[in-house]
């Protein structure tokens, strides 16, 4: 499977709230997203990182506030879809889109992706489908970006297929063979979304890469188990859970220092993987 990590736009935040001890200097969130061109089911996504509409859902109150708490810039050519022409790809050729959690910084391009299949677990969309339209903000949930289509392209995972991972996993034990072929498989990574799904890749040379959303906001805090700013457990599903997850994360990376971790929003993780093809 060849694998390209790319990135549709970026916000800016203090560096401190991502990780304790950072700088305050505020540093860019590229909202990353990554093509995984499978040798059997073609072209997919893992997230989608911004688009315009973004800008479209937050013209107005309260949403605007997402937009002044995370200000976000979003060149032209880094659209998903002008990306995916690069290579050759056009929208509608995404079978898949592994949806991470339904933050808008990774979903805003879904509606561009007329012929995919949307995996996620399940839970995490469950809950916000539901909510009154006043509390979307609270879980930075934008629902003009689900695509009218959504349900009827939906393969949520099924979560009572659980796969016991190999020893090689661990601290993960669980996981979900997504596609059937054990060429990418989710793992639940809770704390910071509900139902927030990871996933692992390998590429054509044999590296495997593992998805981690925002279980980390940067490499350094896996590195180290160093978390965000308590202030982050403002905007998270559960702080404590979150917690374990990224200690699980850095267990991880200490035993298998040669797997790629990829944070969504890790520009120094993602600047050291970027494709050519991308422009900035
Ligand atoms: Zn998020």
């Amino acid at each position: 499977m060849k694998i390209n990590i790319l990135y549709a736009g970026y916000c800016t935040a203090p560096e401190h709230i991502a990780i304790q001890g950072g700088r305050w200097r505020s540093i860019h969130f590229p909202a990353m997203f990554a093509l995984l061109q499978h040798p059997r089911f073609g072209p997919m996504l893992f997230d989608t990182g911004y688009s315009y509409r973004f800008f479209d859902e937050t013209k107005n109150f309260p949403n605007r506030i997402y937009r002044w708490m995370t200000p976000v810039t979003l060149h032209e050519e880094d659209l998903v879809v002008n990306q995916l022409a690069t290579f050759g790809i056009q929208p509608h050729d995404i079978t898949h889109t592994f949806i991470s959690h339904f933050h808008a910084d990774h979903i805003a391009s879904l509606p561009d992706l007329t012929g995919s299949r949307y995996i996620y677990m399940p839970h995490a969309y469950a809950g916000l489908r539901n909510l009154p339209p006043s509390e979307d903000m609270k879980h930075a949930f934008m629902r003009g970006l689900i695509p009218s289509d959504f349900d009827e392209r939906s393969h949520p995972v099924e979560m009572n297929r659980v796969i016991l991972l190999p020893k090689e996993y661990a601290p993960f034990t669980k996981g979900y063979d997504l596609l059937g072929d054990s060429s990418i498989i989710g793992v639940e990574l809770p704390g910071h979304a509900i139902g927030q799904m990871g996933i692992f890749a390998r590429d054509e040379n044999d590296k495997l890469f593992f998805f981690v959303a925002d279980a980390a906001w940067l490499k350094q805090a896996v590195v180290d188990n160093r978390p965000p700013h308590k202030i982050a457990n403002l905007i998270f599903s559960d702080g404590n859970v979150y917690r374990e997850t990224l200690t699980n994360l850095h267990g991880y990376h200490l035993t298998h220092p040669d797997v790629e971790i990829i944070p969504s929003h890790c520009e120094e993780t993602i600047r050291s993987h970027e494709s050519a093809s991308h422009l900035t």
